[in-house]
């Protein structure tokens, strides 16, 4: 048995006993003795804006993963690449040889960060290759593809990660912490997300490559937030589009408020565009209030609440994720940025969609 097949048979032996805590040789351990000295080997699959400026730079910083492979489609990234990061011959696939890495034992998680809609194949591709995923947000483009996604990485006995960076992030943990405060009883929370896009030909702007528009990609910040600020999940939406550019928007939508309804009472109020500037969350409670603004960045969040500023050492959320995620595999440990939790937001995101096409209050359905 060669090494990548002896730790994929330890973490089955775990998953096949109902539990996704491991045997005491934890798999991380496994992959450090079968390379002793080495890292997690993570191969970025497309290398486009938010691997190349944010993942990669990431992963020089990073503790338990390294950078050891790519995926690209085009050659002249490959070879600027290469340069830069040291990266093998063998370590370097296209997305037609992309499944032979399945060979691979220098490549432990496959990380993709391709448009939206072709999330679904290659996470489906990774798994059946035996490699762990991170897939970026969206998760995918409907509820049907998650299940697909979460149901092949089970078969498969990998794991499977959503890149919600903002889980490992101070700020954002703060939040999630504000309803237990002493600030008494949760009253009200709004979000917002949005920026003026550019380019009319990204493929942001293509429904058919990006599944939706604003929602898709900076709605499903708020939806996140919302869902954990208030510890519940929502059990129906209201949602209304306003589009003020129908020739650049013709495919998707542009802004989207949103309404957000919890079991316990609590209603969420979201906006999300693609031609607005906003970026903050705010809660307020009895006795206090929680505000983050910019909420939603990469870095430079601004975080206040009744008693003063909050402030937390500078924060680099993608080498945090990737590092957490490398230790939930090496570990056993469960993760709450898994592929279920991708899901749950994608049940909000049909809602909201159902919504504002009907204009009318819309459950969220479970599946
Ligand atoms: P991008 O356009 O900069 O990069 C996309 C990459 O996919 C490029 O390398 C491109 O060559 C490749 N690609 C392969 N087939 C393609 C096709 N048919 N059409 C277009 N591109 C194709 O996009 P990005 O900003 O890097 O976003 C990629 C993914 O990462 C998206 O799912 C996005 O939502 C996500 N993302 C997440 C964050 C975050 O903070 N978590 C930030 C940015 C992007």
């Amino acid at each position: 048995m060669n090494n990548y097949s002896r730790r994929k048979f330890i973490y089955q032996l775990g998953a096949g006993a109902g539990m996704l805590m491991l045997s005491p040789l934890s798999r991380w351990q496994n992959a450090v003795a079968s390379r002793p000295g080495k890292k997690m080997g993570i191969a970025l699959v497309g290398l486009g804006s938010y691997a190349t400026y944010q993942l990669a730079p990431a992963l020089l910083e990073t503790q338990n993963c390294e950078l050891a492979g790519i995926v690209t489609g085009t050659a002249e990234k490959a070879v600027k690449w290469q340069e830069r990061y040291k990266i093998p011959d063998k370590n370097i696939y296209n997305y037609g040889n992309f499944d032979a890495i399945a060979d691979n034992d220098a490549i432990d998680i496959v990380y993709v960060v391709l448009p939206n809609s072709m999330h679904h194949e290659y996470v489906i591709r990774a798994a059946k290759a035996g490699k762990h995923v991170i897939c970026e947000k969206p998760m995918a483009v409907s509820m049907k593809e998650c299940h697909e996604m979460i149901d092949t990485c089970r078969k498969s006995g990998v794991r499977l990660f959503i890149g919600y960076r903002l889980h490992f992030d101070p700020y954002h943990l703060a939040a999630r912490k504000f309803r237990t405060s002493d600030a008494g009883r949760l009253q009200s929370v709004d979000s917002a997300f949005a920026f003026r896009i550019g380019d009319p030909a990204q493929w942001r702007l293509n429904k058919s490559l990006a599944g939706g528009g604003s929602v898709m990609d900076l709605g499903v910040y708020c939806i996140q937030a919302s869902r954990y600020s208030i510890g519940e999940e929502p059990v129906s939406v209201t949602a209304v589009e306003e589009k003020t550019d129908p020739v650049k928007f013709a495919q998707v939508e542009e802004t989207m408020k949103m309404q957000l309804e919890f079991p316990g009472g609590m209603t969420a109020t979201a906006m999300c565009s693609y031609n607005r500037f906003a970026n903050y969350l705010k809660l307020t409670s009895e006795k206090g209030r929680f505000e983050l603004d910019s909420a939603f960045s990469y870095n430079g969040i601004s975080g206040r609440t009744n008693n003063g500023k909050l402030s937390f050492p500078p924060f680099n959320q993608q080498a945090a994720q990737m590092d957490g995620f490398s230790r939930c595999i090496a570990e056993g440990l469960p993760s709450d940025a898994d592929g279920e939790e991708g899901l749950k937001d994608m049940r909000v995101i049909e809602a909201i969609y159902k919504s504002a096409a009907t204009k009318t209050k819309t459950a969220v359905i479970e599946d």
